[in-house]
């Protein structure tokens, strides 16, 4: 069952504590109890010091081992106020804001946080497109002013892809490429939309292979340029990218840390009809747990999440 706070007050009095927000980890990273990562028995000791040492292999482990919140010397609350924050402003926060929630002594501090939760955000296993897409390529960054010196002029080439149902917006995925080949942009759209998919492109030379790669393409136009494009999903979605790369971060992204960016906006644009904020705190906290981890390990874990509790 999805259990998670509905309002700030809510909030404030679940997680008023370190053993509260820990207890929350405990139940969305072993929903059924405790498991031995290594062994899978399900009896261990807890240690004051807050590890479980196994009872079959003496294997000893945390909650937040493996998880963005391992090796932490900040306190869980603070992390789940992050959080809380991050998922309850609906355009993000930039890593000053955070600052200043939070009351960090260092921006760096806040800044790191930001990364790890952004890359959080990003689900591993997470679905690709289906149905009728629209792909197009945008330019981001490089050109405005106050940001000459490091990588000035460098912009990036971002490939955006948009479900589209009856002109309503579904899912987008975002993909970061180093040029608009052929080859980068099948890549790009190989991860992000299921074979057999409609791919809408306008009618760049780049997209021709995609018929051979099992896709139903679609040219809305023949012979378009990169940034003048005639798909409306896109566009919209490169308006809204755009004036929320220069809005919450002020244009103070750098080309390098793109990617991290492009995953938060992606994370609040697939949900942004969630009636419940408090349901994206649950999903960020969820994913925080996985992010580190490895995919066997995980995968493993889920497998016996599914097994009847035996408590
Ligand atoms: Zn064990």
């Amino acid at each position: 069952m999805e259990d998670y706070p509905q309002t700030i007050m809510e909030f404030e009095q679940r997680f008023a504590s370190e053993k509260a927000c820990r207890e929350y980890l405990l139940q969305l990273r072993w929903p059924e109890g405790f498991h031995c990562p290594r062994c899978k028995t399900k009896e261990a000791w807890l240690t004051s010091r807050n590890l479980y040492y196994c009872r079959g292999c003496g294997f000893q482990t945390s909650v937040t081992a493996g998880t963005i919140f391992q090796d932490t010397r900040k306190p869980l609350r603070l992390w789940f106020r992050a959080m809380w924050h991050i998922t309850n402003q609906k355009h993000g926060i930039s890593a000053l804001g955070l600052q200043r929630t939070l009351d960090f002594g260092s921006y760096e501090t806040a800044w790191s946080w930001m990364h790890k939760l952004r890359r959080a955000m990003v689900r591993p296993d997470r679905d690709r497109l289906s149905g009728t897409i629209e792909v197009d390529e945008t330019y981001l960054g490089g050109e405005r002013p106050g940001k000459r010196g490091r990588g000035a002029g460098g912009k990036t080439l971002v490939v955006v892809a948009v479900e589209t149902r009856r002109n309503h917006m579904g899912r987008i995925r975002l993909h970061r490429v180093p040029d608009a080949s052929a080859e980068s942009l099948e890549k790009a759209v190989k991860e992000a939309v299921e074979p057999r998919s409609a791919v809408r492109t306008d009618g760049w030379r780049g997209y021709s292979g995609l018929k051979d790669l099992g896709y139903v393409h679609q040219i809305v136009r023949e012979g378009g340029e990169v940034g003048e494009n005639l798909l409306p999903g896109c566009n919209r979605v490169v308006a809204l990218l755009k004036r929320w790369l220069l809005g919450t971060h002020q244009g103070a992204v750098q080309a390098s840390h793109l990617d991290y960016y492009l995953d938060e906006f992606t994370f609040r644009f697939n949900r942004r009809t969630s009636v419940s904020r408090g349901k994206l705190f649950y999903r960020l906290v969820q994913q925080a747990l996985k992010v580190n981890s490895l995919p066997r390990l995980s995968r493993k874990l889920d497998g016996l999440s599914l097994q009847p509790t035996i408590s």
